[in-house]
């Protein structure tokens, strides 16, 4: 039995509902691609409830379960994630955050939750705070984009169930609080952390700058999201596949840092609307070749649904087609292709739904049902029926030969 490789190509929030404006078709009824209906038309289909029927998925959420985990179980908050993002190597025991620089006055108000959006100086910042030690446990801090960076607490008897210390506010920093008695002593160092960043950060140099300039002062750092990786085995340790993801969009590229995928940078992948499509089919492709599985997330459609924008998403559709038409002209035909979407972002709700979404699966010896076109309601009727998240990747793998027997 040959193992046969996998594409899983994830539409970011393709799946949508009916406009009335619109003949009441969806923007996936709407646009054409032929690349897409061509998966439908050479394979079997059906819709999913990514987390669980009306339950309205995160990206990150919705991912775990795409990759077969249970988000339930493993998704403890969106601290670890940033901080694979960031190229950060986790642990088992490790809590992470993620964090932004702020400006608090003497008495620990927060007078600017971004300080000032600060853009310069922030690796200088994150410099004087990693490698602090708290006691027995080591700080890892490192920044990101603007005011935004991530923390990671490492060593021994850590607990990610503790309260936030942001106030999301103008007020004053919050003490952060044990959620349940295994993580009182993170909630200790985590309060020691917030209030030695301050000491740190005041007397930095940058600061001093940015005073004299006027400028908002980045002297705290307020960790939020936190969460631990305990539970997260990576996919090759669980399924004995070599995994590469192509995303441009932090937190999906941190996600699949986060089980194992390699995840290079790929040029133009940008995670918005002028993500170069070509070089995101070139990078997958090039990938194929040393992996089992590639994934590829396009993140545009969630871009045009959160924006309400109808016609945006069809053209972004169109888009994906062309560059799902380039993969599917140059990938072996035994390559099984997976076309799905991470969760439903209707331009009528301008958010996240629960709708399920559509998914399509085709190979060359795969099922083929009698569903002709990639679409909510199409895919509906499509042989795979209806199912979780959760299942996809079982489905998959079986359908390529990478699952073994249970009995005799
Ligand atoms: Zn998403
Ligand atoms: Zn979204």
């Amino acid at each position: 039995m040959k193992h046969r490789k996998i594409l899983m190509v994830v539409c970011d929030g393709v799946s949508d509902r009916p406009v009335k404006e619109h003949d009441g078709k969806t923007p996936l009824q709407v646009a054409r691609k032929p690349a897409m209906d061509a998966v439908a038309r050479n394979g079997v289909s059906g819709t999913m409830d990514v987390i669980a029927p009306g339950v309205v998925p995160g990206s990150d959420t919705a991912h775990l379960a795409l990759f077969g985990y249970d988000p339930y179980r493993v998704y403890t908050g969106r601290g670890p994630i940033e901080a694979a993002g960031a190229g950060i190597a986790l642990h088992k025991g490790d809590v992470a955050f993620r964090c932004n620089f702020a400006h608090v006055n003497d008495s620990m108000k927060v007078l600017d939750r971004r300080a000032g959006r600060i853009r310069s100086g922030t690796a200088a910042l994150a410099q004087a705070l990693t490698g602090m030690m708290l006691g027995d446990v080591e700080v890892i801090f490192k920044e990101g984009s603007e005011h935004r960076a991530v923390l990671v607490l490492r060593g021994p008897g850590l607990d990610h169930r503790v309260s936030e210390v942001d106030p999301h506010s103008e007020s004053a920093v919050l003490e952060a609080r044990a959620l349940s008695s295994e993580a009182e002593k993170t909630a200790r160092v985590l309060n020691e952390f917030v209030r030695r960043s301050n000491e740190v950060l005041s007397a930095h140099q940058v600061n001093t700058e940015r005073a004299a300039e006027g400028l908002p002062s980045a002297n705290i750092v307020l960790p939020r999201g936190a969460g631990s990786v305990s539970e997260l085995t990576t996919l090759s340790e669980r399924d004995g596949i070599r995994c590469a993801g192509v995303a441009g969009v932090t937190l999906v590229k941190g996600l699949c840092r986060l089980v194992g995928m390699e995840t290079p940078d790929v040029r133009g992948a940008t995670g918005g609307l002028d993500t170069d499509y070509g070089a995101k089919a070139e990078a997958a492709l090039r990938l194929l070749d040393r992996n089992d599985l590639v994934f590829v997330n396009v993140k545009a459609p969630d871009i045009a649904g959160h924006d309400g924008d109808f016609r945006l998403k069809v053209q972004v559709i169109e888009n994906i087609d062309a560059m799902l038409g380039t993969m599917l002209k140059d990938v072996h035909e035994e390559v099984l292709v997976v076309l799905t979407a991470d969760h439903s972002t209707p331009v009528s709700v301008r958010d996240h739904s629960a709708d399920p979404v559509p998914v399509s699966i085709s190979g060359s010896d795969s099922r083929v049902d009698e569903v002709r076109l990639y679409d909510e309601m199409s895919a509906a009727s499509g042989a795979l029926g209806r199912m979780r998240g959760m299942d996809l990747m079982p489905i998959v793998l079986g359908m390529a030969n990478r699952s073994s027997k249970f009995g005799a």
